[in-house]
């Protein structure tokens, strides 16, 4: 299919230089914006195109931006936050888009920043994306040598800079508050919400926090409007998801296709179907803080509601495949180590239960579990489940777990039973 986010999401290829984005059309909706558009206008456009976030949660773009306080009743600097801190397994879209098509993401900032009149915009990098540090200060670069960002931007009295800051490499950095502590040059804890950022945020201004995918996806809103926008989605969300894939398929990668996007059509077509000698046992959908599904839910459509409705999300779309050759208790425990490594340790429920149901995994999956391990693991579902944590960390965390608890108990029993995994 023709791509309107981008043209080059394949990685190894050189970025769109300026001249060549500008040749494609870039720009022109920066232009269109800037110069015939009220910030309200481009509020507006984007609410009606329903664009939900597409870095995990899938809020409402227009009414994220639309809650930040006018100029008139918060007189003073607000901030547009881009948040590129891409650390969810499985999951590497953004940064397709930032070393294919930096000029997009550019272009984007400005129309975002414009509409919330935002002088300052960061974005804010994963620390290990340093070819996309590269590519983005060239094309910060660039678009100032063109007078695209600085002082009175084509003739608009807006005003923007925009800094590239790279995250010093923690998960919990992602999450939207302690991406903003970090910010400050504080040690990254979440923040309670609310308030939320756009009215009490970096410094504590009026700040929209982005994610990339998101951004990308309104020069081509402004451009080719509304209508156009939703028709690009099946079913009730407007508009294209980078779904990515990994594990035994025959072609892991990433695509941009329609959202809603039946989950079977992105594993079997896209990804090529599973490997000669493996097969498909289950499915995390979005990325490692997401339920599992399974082989009979394989006909869902990939978007937001079709997904929550069989219990589990969209989240970052990057389908993760669990094959019968691989253990699901040593997959989990795998996961569950990364998610109690990267407990940032503000609150007890997270700080001290992960690493234990960490250790109560290990053991299982070393053949040394107890069969009161299973009924311990779930208590434990409950206290860091949703509302018992500062933050959507642990909560997050439990998504495979509790899913995992359900759809493989015979395997966890079977390690307890036998007094070792069943796949060393
Ligand atoms: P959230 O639902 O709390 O918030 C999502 C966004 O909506 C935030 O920007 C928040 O400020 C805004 N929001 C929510 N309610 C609002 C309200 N009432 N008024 C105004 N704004 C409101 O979710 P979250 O904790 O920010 O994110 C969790 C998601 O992050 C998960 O779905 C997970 O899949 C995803 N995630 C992604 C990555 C990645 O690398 N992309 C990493 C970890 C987690």
């Amino acid at each position: 299919m023709e791509t309107p986010l981008t043209g080059n999401i394949h990685p190894g290829r050189e970025p769109f230089q300026i001249a060549d984005y500008m040749k494609a059309g870039g720009y022109r909706a920066m232009r269109k914006s800037l110069s015939t558009m009220s910030p309200a206008d481009v509020i507006s456009v984007i609410t009606k195109s329903k664009l939900r976030g597409r870095g995990g949660a899938g809020f409402p773009t227009g009414v994220k931006w639309s809650v930040v306080p006018s100029k008139e009743t918060s007189p003073g600097p607000r901030y547009l936050v881009v948040n590129a801190d891409e650390m969810e397994p499985g999951t590497f879209k953004d940064r397709l888009l930032l070393e294919g098509d930096p000029h997009q993401l550019i272009e984007a900032i400005i129309i975002a920043a414009y509409a919330i009149q935002a002088n300052i915009a960061y974005i804010f990098l994963r620390g290990e994306y340093h070819l996309a540090a590269r590519y983005l200060q060239q094309a910060i670069g660039e678009a100032e040598a063109q007078g695209y960002l600085g002082r009175n931007i084509v003739h608009s009295e807006f005003d923007l800079s925009i800094h590239v800051h790279t995250s010093g490499g923690r998960y919990i950095c992602g999450e939207e508050t302690a991406l903003l502590t970090a910010l400050e040059g504080k040690r990254a804890i979440p923040r309670a919400k609310p308030p939320f950022p756009q009215i009490s945020g970096l410094l504590g201004r009026p700040t929209v926090v982005n994610n990339v995918e998101t951004l990308c996806n309104v020069p081509h809103i402004i451009n080719n409007g509304v209508d156009w926008f939703t028709k690009l989605g099946i079913g009730d969300d407007g508009g294209t998801k980078i779904y990515g894939a990994s594990g035994h398929v025959r072609r892991p990668g990433a695509w941009e296709l329609p959202l809603g996007t039946p989950l079977r059509e992105i594993i079997e077509i896209h990804a090529g179907g599973m490997r000669d000698g493996y097969e498909l046992r289950s499915v995390l959908p979005g990325g490692a803080s997401t339920s599992f599904l399974m082989p009979c839910d394989l006909d869902v459509a990939m978007n937001y509601a079709s997904v929550e409705k069989l219990g589990s999300r969209l989240g970052t779309g990057a389908v993760i495949i669990l094959d019968q050759k691989t253990c699901p208790v040593g997959m989990i425990h795998n996961l569950e180590h990364f998610f109690a490594q990267e407990s940032c340790g503000w609150c007890t429920p997270c700080r001290e239960g992960l690493p234990w149901v960490e250790r109560l995994l290990s053991a299982i999956e070393a053949g040394e579990g107890e069969t009161d391990d299973l009924m311990v693991l779930e208590q434990h579902v409950g206290l860091l489940g949703p509302g018992r944590t500062f933050c959507a960390h642990a909560p997050g965390a439990m998504a495979p777990l509790a899913s995992g608890l359900k759809y493989f108990r015979a395997d966890f029993e079977q390690h307890i039973h036998e007094k070792h995994c069943p796949w060393s």
